[in-house]
Protein backbone atom coordinates (compact mmCIF):
# COMPACT_ATOMS: atom_id res chain seq x y z
CA UNK A 1 0.00 0.00 0.00
CA UNK A 2 0.68 3.71 -0.63
CA UNK A 3 2.58 6.13 1.61
CA UNK A 4 0.93 9.44 2.36
CA UNK A 5 2.25 12.85 1.35
CA UNK A 6 2.03 15.35 3.86
CA UNK A 7 2.02 18.53 2.94
CA UNK A 8 3.37 20.63 6.18
CA UNK A 9 3.27 24.43 6.10
CA UNK A 10 5.98 25.94 7.68
CA UNK A 11 6.19 29.76 9.59
CA UNK A 12 6.47 32.78 7.62
CA UNK A 13 8.68 34.33 10.25
CA UNK A 14 7.49 33.79 13.25
CA UNK A 15 8.32 30.43 15.07
CA UNK A 16 5.74 30.83 17.34
CA UNK A 17 3.42 29.54 14.68
CA UNK A 18 4.77 25.94 14.70
CA UNK A 19 1.78 23.57 15.79
CA UNK A 20 2.00 20.64 17.78
CA UNK A 21 0.13 18.74 14.58
CA UNK A 22 3.42 19.90 12.19
CA UNK A 23 5.91 19.00 14.44
CA UNK A 24 4.54 15.51 15.11
CA UNK A 25 4.01 14.95 11.08
CA UNK A 26 7.87 15.83 10.76
CA UNK A 27 8.69 13.91 13.12
CA UNK A 28 6.15 10.40 12.12
CA UNK A 29 7.05 10.73 8.43
CA UNK A 30 9.98 8.44 6.95
CA UNK A 31 11.73 10.99 5.38
CA UNK A 32 11.32 14.93 4.52
CA UNK A 33 11.53 16.39 1.22
CA UNK A 34 12.56 20.24 1.10
CA UNK A 35 12.93 23.04 -0.77
CA UNK A 36 16.03 24.30 1.11
CA UNK A 37 17.28 21.17 2.73
CA UNK A 38 19.86 23.94 4.60
CA UNK A 39 16.88 26.27 5.84
CA UNK A 40 14.53 22.85 6.93
CA UNK A 41 17.88 21.91 8.60
CA UNK A 42 17.49 24.68 10.95
CA UNK A 43 13.51 24.31 11.95
CA UNK A 44 14.16 20.96 12.30
CA UNK A 45 17.22 21.53 14.85
CA UNK A 46 14.71 23.74 16.45
CA UNK A 47 12.35 21.08 16.73
CA UNK A 48 15.21 18.44 18.03
CA UNK A 49 14.04 16.44 15.52
CA UNK A 50 16.49 14.05 12.79
CA UNK A 51 15.11 13.16 9.84
CA UNK A 52 16.63 11.67 6.48
CA UNK A 53 15.70 14.44 3.80
CA UNK A 54 15.44 14.70 -0.01
CA UNK A 55 15.71 17.65 -1.84
CA UNK A 56 12.65 19.08 -4.01
CA UNK A 57 12.57 22.71 -5.57
CA UNK A 58 11.03 24.49 -8.47
CA UNK A 59 14.47 23.39 -10.32
CA UNK A 60 15.18 19.89 -9.50
CA UNK A 61 13.59 18.64 -12.20
CA UNK A 62 11.41 15.54 -12.85
CA UNK A 63 13.83 12.98 -11.67
CA UNK A 64 13.47 14.74 -8.18
CA UNK A 65 9.88 14.11 -7.96
CA UNK A 66 10.07 10.76 -9.73
CA UNK A 67 12.23 9.34 -7.16
CA UNK A 68 10.00 10.78 -4.02
CA UNK A 69 6.79 9.22 -6.00
CA UNK A 70 8.14 5.69 -6.06
CA UNK A 71 9.43 6.08 -2.35
CA UNK A 72 5.24 6.73 -1.50
CA UNK A 73 4.59 4.03 -3.53
CA UNK A 74 6.94 1.35 -2.22
CA UNK A 75 5.12 2.52 1.31
CA UNK A 76 7.15 5.22 2.54
CA UNK A 77 5.86 8.40 3.79
CA UNK A 78 6.63 11.98 2.89
CA UNK A 79 6.64 14.99 4.68
CA UNK A 80 6.89 18.16 1.77
CA UNK A 81 7.93 21.05 3.29
CA UNK A 82 9.25 24.27 1.82
CA UNK A 83 11.08 27.36 3.30
CA UNK A 84 8.39 29.47 4.57
CA UNK A 85 4.27 29.14 3.96
CA UNK A 86 2.04 26.17 2.68
CA UNK A 87 3.81 23.75 0.03
CA UNK A 88 2.02 24.10 -3.36
CA UNK A 89 0.70 27.47 -3.38
CA UNK A 90 3.13 29.77 -5.32
CA UNK A 91 5.88 27.31 -3.97
CA UNK A 92 6.97 23.70 -5.10
CA UNK A 93 4.33 21.20 -4.13
CA UNK A 94 1.18 21.53 -7.26
CA UNK A 95 2.96 19.18 -9.37
CA UNK A 96 3.94 16.52 -6.99
CA UNK A 97 0.31 16.20 -5.79
CA UNK A 98 -1.36 16.22 -9.00
CA UNK A 99 0.63 13.56 -9.89
CA UNK A 100 -0.38 11.68 -6.26
CA UNK A 101 -3.88 12.43 -6.95
CA UNK A 102 -3.58 10.92 -10.64
CA UNK A 103 -1.71 7.51 -9.20
CA UNK A 104 -3.90 7.07 -6.11
CA UNK A 105 -1.61 7.94 -3.66
CA UNK A 106 -2.92 9.39 -0.70
CA UNK A 107 -2.11 12.99 0.03
CA UNK A 108 -2.76 15.17 3.40
CA UNK A 109 -2.75 18.80 4.13
CA UNK A 110 -2.30 20.09 7.48
CA UNK A 111 -3.32 23.59 7.49
CA UNK A 112 -0.80 26.05 8.60
CA UNK A 113 0.76 29.89 7.73
CA UNK A 114 0.14 30.95 4.17
CA UNK A 115 0.96 34.63 3.55
CA UNK A 116 -2.00 35.46 1.25
CA UNK A 117 -4.50 33.98 3.43
CA UNK A 118 -3.18 36.10 6.64
CA UNK A 119 -2.57 39.00 4.15
CA UNK A 120 -6.62 38.65 3.30
CA UNK A 121 -7.71 38.29 6.79
CA UNK A 122 -5.88 41.99 8.05
CA UNK A 123 -6.25 43.78 4.99
CA UNK A 124 -9.67 45.43 5.76
CA UNK A 125 -10.56 44.74 2.11
CA UNK A 126 -13.63 42.67 1.10
CA UNK A 127 -13.01 38.83 2.08
CA UNK A 128 -15.87 36.97 0.72
CA UNK A 129 -15.09 36.99 -2.76
CA UNK A 130 -11.32 37.19 -3.75
CA UNK A 131 -9.10 35.80 -6.27
CA UNK A 132 -5.33 34.86 -5.28
CA UNK A 133 -2.95 35.97 -8.55
CA UNK A 134 0.20 35.29 -7.19
CA UNK A 135 3.09 36.59 -8.92
CA UNK A 136 2.70 38.89 -11.74
CA UNK A 137 5.19 37.71 -14.97
CA UNK A 138 8.60 39.25 -15.94
CA UNK A 139 8.21 38.78 -19.37
CA UNK A 140 6.32 42.38 -20.20
CA UNK A 141 3.12 41.03 -22.64
CA UNK A 142 2.41 38.22 -19.98
CA UNK A 143 2.41 40.67 -17.65
CA UNK A 144 0.06 42.98 -19.55
CA UNK A 145 -2.33 40.08 -20.67
CA UNK A 146 -2.52 38.68 -16.80
CA UNK A 147 -3.55 42.81 -15.83
CA UNK A 148 -5.95 43.43 -18.68
CA UNK A 149 -7.08 40.14 -17.71
CA UNK A 150 -8.32 41.68 -14.35
CA UNK A 151 -9.52 45.13 -15.68
CA UNK A 152 -13.04 44.66 -14.50
CA UNK A 153 -11.98 42.06 -11.57
CA UNK A 154 -15.30 42.55 -8.88
CA UNK A 155 -13.13 40.28 -6.22
CA UNK A 156 -10.76 41.27 -4.21
CA UNK A 157 -7.40 40.45 -5.73
CA UNK A 158 -4.54 39.26 -3.97
CA UNK A 159 -0.44 39.67 -5.47
CA UNK A 160 2.78 38.17 -3.88
CA UNK A 161 5.67 40.41 -5.05
CA UNK A 162 9.38 40.59 -4.48
CA UNK A 163 10.96 43.77 -2.52
CA UNK A 164 13.20 44.60 -5.47
CA UNK A 165 10.36 44.43 -7.93
CA UNK A 166 7.50 45.94 -5.97
CA UNK A 167 7.75 49.74 -7.12
CA UNK A 168 7.64 48.57 -10.89
CA UNK A 169 4.65 46.22 -9.91
CA UNK A 170 2.87 49.14 -7.81
CA UNK A 171 3.04 51.55 -10.83
CA UNK A 172 1.74 49.03 -13.08
CA UNK A 173 -1.28 47.69 -11.06
CA UNK A 174 -1.90 51.61 -10.65
CA UNK A 175 -1.87 51.89 -14.71
CA UNK A 176 -4.00 48.73 -14.86
CA UNK A 177 -6.53 49.70 -12.62
CA UNK A 178 -5.95 53.83 -12.08
CA UNK A 179 -4.30 55.26 -8.91
CA UNK A 180 -7.50 55.81 -7.11
CA UNK A 181 -8.15 52.34 -6.30
CA UNK A 182 -7.63 50.70 -2.72
CA UNK A 183 -4.89 48.86 -1.49
CA UNK A 184 -3.46 47.00 1.85
CA UNK A 185 -0.02 46.38 1.60
CA UNK A 186 0.85 43.69 3.92
CA UNK A 187 4.78 43.73 4.73
CA UNK A 188 6.58 41.00 6.84
CA UNK A 189 3.74 39.30 8.61
CA UNK A 190 3.87 37.89 11.60
CA UNK A 191 7.56 39.23 11.73
CA UNK A 192 8.44 41.85 14.50
CA UNK A 193 8.41 44.93 11.70
CA UNK A 194 4.80 43.68 10.87
CA UNK A 195 3.07 46.45 9.10
CA UNK A 196 -0.38 46.88 6.85
CA UNK A 197 -0.28 50.00 5.28
CA UNK A 198 -3.91 51.50 4.27
CA UNK A 199 -3.64 53.52 1.05
CA UNK A 200 -4.14 53.61 -3.34
CA UNK A 201 -1.92 52.13 -5.69
CA UNK A 202 -0.96 55.74 -6.97
CA UNK A 203 -0.35 56.75 -3.35
CA UNK A 204 1.72 53.18 -2.64
CA UNK A 205 3.93 53.70 -6.12
CA UNK A 206 4.91 57.52 -5.00
CA UNK A 207 5.69 56.40 -2.07
CA UNK A 208 8.05 53.49 -2.79
CA UNK A 209 9.52 55.35 -5.59
CA UNK A 210 11.07 57.51 -2.50
CA UNK A 211 11.63 54.74 -0.31
CA UNK A 212 13.26 51.41 -1.17
CA UNK A 213 10.77 48.82 -0.12
CA UNK A 214 12.15 46.05 2.03
CA UNK A 215 11.11 42.91 3.43
CA UNK A 216 8.28 40.49 2.14
CA UNK A 217 5.36 41.95 0.89
CA UNK A 218 1.28 40.84 -0.17
CA UNK A 219 -0.73 43.07 -1.97
CA UNK A 220 -4.68 43.21 -1.04
CA UNK A 221 -6.35 45.01 -3.95
CA UNK A 222 -9.85 46.13 -4.05
CA UNK A 223 -11.81 44.49 -6.46
CA UNK A 224 -13.53 47.33 -9.18
CA UNK A 225 -16.80 49.02 -7.98
CA UNK A 226 -19.99 47.02 -9.75
CA UNK A 227 -20.86 49.44 -13.02
CA UNK A 228 -24.61 50.43 -12.55
CA UNK A 229 -26.82 49.42 -15.39
CA UNK A 230 -28.29 52.47 -17.13
CA UNK A 231 -32.56 51.97 -17.13
CA UNK A 232 -32.76 52.64 -21.11
CA UNK A 233 -35.77 54.57 -21.55
CA UNK A 234 -37.84 55.85 -24.59
CA UNK A 235 -36.06 59.64 -24.41
CA UNK A 236 -32.55 57.14 -25.64
CA UNK A 237 -34.74 55.55 -28.18
CA UNK A 238 -36.07 58.81 -29.65
CA UNK A 239 -32.52 60.21 -29.30
CA UNK A 240 -31.03 57.32 -31.44
CA UNK A 241 -34.10 57.45 -33.88
CA UNK A 242 -33.29 61.24 -34.53
CA UNK A 243 -29.63 59.93 -35.17
CA UNK A 244 -30.67 57.24 -37.69
CA UNK A 245 -33.07 59.37 -39.54
CA UNK A 246 -30.25 62.28 -39.92
CA UNK A 247 -28.09 58.67 -41.59
CA UNK A 248 -30.96 58.68 -44.14
CA UNK A 249 -33.50 55.78 -42.73
CA UNK A 250 -36.89 56.00 -42.94
CA UNK A 251 -39.00 56.96 -39.53
CA UNK A 252 -40.23 53.27 -40.17
CA UNK A 253 -36.68 51.85 -40.19
CA UNK A 254 -34.99 54.16 -37.68
CA UNK A 255 -37.27 53.03 -34.95
CA UNK A 256 -37.43 49.44 -36.28
CA UNK A 257 -33.49 49.64 -35.63
CA UNK A 258 -33.16 51.55 -32.63
CA UNK A 259 -35.76 49.25 -30.91
CA UNK A 260 -34.12 46.19 -31.62
CA UNK A 261 -30.44 47.79 -30.56
CA UNK A 262 -31.90 49.39 -27.70
CA UNK A 263 -34.11 46.46 -26.36
CA UNK A 264 -37.53 48.56 -26.85
CA UNK A 265 -41.29 47.86 -27.73
CA UNK A 266 -41.48 48.71 -31.49
CA UNK A 267 -44.62 50.08 -31.25
CA UNK A 268 -44.23 52.39 -28.44
CA UNK A 269 -41.09 53.69 -29.52
CA UNK A 270 -43.15 54.19 -33.19
CA UNK A 271 -45.92 56.23 -31.30
CA UNK A 272 -43.63 58.23 -29.41
CA UNK A 273 -41.94 59.33 -32.75
CA UNK A 274 -44.92 60.25 -34.47
CA UNK A 275 -46.17 62.36 -30.93
CA UNK A 276 -48.92 60.07 -30.65
N1 LIG B 1 3.95 29.21 0.01
C1 LIG B 1 4.05 30.50 0.60
C2 LIG B 1 2.76 30.81 1.35
O1 LIG B 1 2.00 29.89 1.65
O2 LIG B 1 2.51 31.97 1.65
C3 LIG B 1 4.40 31.56 -0.42
C4 LIG B 1 5.77 31.42 -0.99
S1 LIG B 1 6.15 32.60 -2.21
C5 LIG B 1 7.57 31.88 -2.93
C6 LIG B 1 6.87 33.92 -1.31
C7 LIG B 1 6.00 35.18 -1.30
O3 LIG B 1 5.02 35.08 -0.27
C8 LIG B 1 6.78 36.44 -0.98
O4 LIG B 1 7.37 37.00 -2.14
C9 LIG B 1 5.70 37.35 -0.42
O5 LIG B 1 4.93 37.93 -1.44
C10 LIG B 1 4.83 36.34 0.34
N2 LIG B 1 5.26 36.23 1.76
C11 LIG B 1 5.84 35.18 2.35
N3 LIG B 1 6.06 35.44 3.66
C12 LIG B 1 5.61 36.68 3.89
C13 LIG B 1 5.55 37.53 5.04
N4 LIG B 1 6.02 37.14 6.21
N5 LIG B 1 5.00 38.76 4.89
C14 LIG B 1 4.51 39.17 3.71
N6 LIG B 1 4.55 38.42 2.60
C15 LIG B 1 5.08 37.19 2.68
Amino acid sequence: MSGTLYLVPTPIGNLGDISRRMAETLEQADFIAAEDTRVTAKLLNHLGIKKPMASYHRHSGEAAGRAILNRLQDGESCALVTDAGTPAISDPGEELVAQCVQLGIPVCAIPGPCALITALAVSGQPTGRFTFEGFLAMNKKNRKAHLESLRGEGRTMIFYEAPHKLTATLQDLADAFGPDRPVSLCRELTKLHEEIMHTTLGQAAAWYQENTPKGEFVLVVRGAEPVEEQEITLEDGLLLVDRLRGEGLSLRDAVKRAAKELGLSRNQLYDAAVGK
